[in-house]
């Protein structure tokens, strides 16, 4: 993997930007654990075989919203389709982490605009051709959202849309986007990120920080973060505001997240192996002691 950029440039002095936001990825190629989707995009943008629709789902905070923002920056770059956006031209940089967002491509979010007038609304929107780039992208968050109604009045779009149009919808529940619209999409499904790829990340991105993490902490990190990029990157946010000069200790990692020390857990296995019901209980107890819950101490 190629070092990650550093974000550390768009920090402001006394302003904490998300790492999520800073280390946002706007190519597929920095997309982290989502190969079996990537790949198979930028093989279709290569060989432009692009859809005219696509279903981008699963679990949230694994990149559908951000890879469907790559996606349409693939599209609509001056030199493209291309599966590397060039980054240079005006729709490039418009749709670049940090960047201002690009007419022609329009971010819905569906669980505030999801009935029958907002899909009218839409459709009205398709019938002008672009302002400026190749496409008018639509891009639908939380598409489960759309009403039946909604859907129905997007059907047709959707089947036919006019040769400028590109859908792409994003969804955590891709049951409940009907299936006469689903059928009409080529349908990625995303999935958690295996912890072995997410550690890598995650020390990378420390790496480009300059922050130091004690060895055991980034595996509680993903763990707290149950695969989720997003979730696990504000759990690594919390812990570095709250370090000092020597980075990321392991005690107030373990404090902050609830979990039990690793030794106090060895210890526990170890009488639960000797059968030794005598040593588990005082473990138990100190666990509790130290305020740390019994379900996680059991886990
Ligand atoms: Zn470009």
């Amino acid at each position: 993997m190629p070092p990650l950029a550093s974000g550390a440039a768009t920090r402001l002095k006394g302003v904490t930007t998300a790492l999520y936001r800073r280390y946002r990825p706007d190519t597929f190629a920095d997309v982290v654990g989502q190969e079996h989707v990537t790949e198979p995009l930028m093989q279709a943008l290569r060989s432009d075989r692009v859809a005219h629709a696509y279903l981008f789902s699963g679990p949230r905070g694994c990149g559908k919203t951000t890879s469907a923002r790559i996606l349409a920056r693939c599209l609509n770059c001056e030199k493209g389709p291309t599966d590397t956006p060039c980054g240079q031209c005006p729709s490039c940089v418009e749709l670049a982490r940090g960047g201002s967002g690009s007419v022609d491509v329009v971010e819905i979010d569906a669980a505030s605009h999801n009935g029958v007038d907002d899909a009218r609304d839409l459709r009205e929107r398709a019938a002008f051709a672009p302002a400026r780039d190749r496409y008018k992208i639509f891009i639908l968050d939380e598409a489960h959202m759309v009403t039946t109604q909604g859907f129905n009045a997007l059907l047709k779009l959707v089947e036919e849309p006019p040769p400028h149009v590109r859908f792409i919808f994003a969804t955590t529940e891709p049951d409940k986007v009907i299936g006469t619209i689903r059928s009409r999409t080529h349908h990625y499904p995303f999935r958690l990120v295996p912890p072995g790829v997410l550690t890598g990340y995650l020390q990378r991105l420390c790496d480009a920080e300059g922050v130091t993490v004690a060895s055991g902490v980034l595996p509680l990190v993903v763990r707290a973060g149950g695969g989720s990029v997003r979730d696990s990157l504000s759990v690594l946010d919390q812990l570095i505001a709250g370090s000092g000069p020597e980075g990321v200790t392991y005690e107030r990692a373990i404090s902050l997240l609830g979990f039990t020390d690793a030794t106090l857990l060895d210890d526990a296995v170890a009488a639960v192996g000797g059968a030794d019901g005598a040593s588990l209980l005082p473990g138990v107890a100190r666990g509790i002691g130290r305020g740390t819950e019994p379900a996680p101490l059991r886990g």
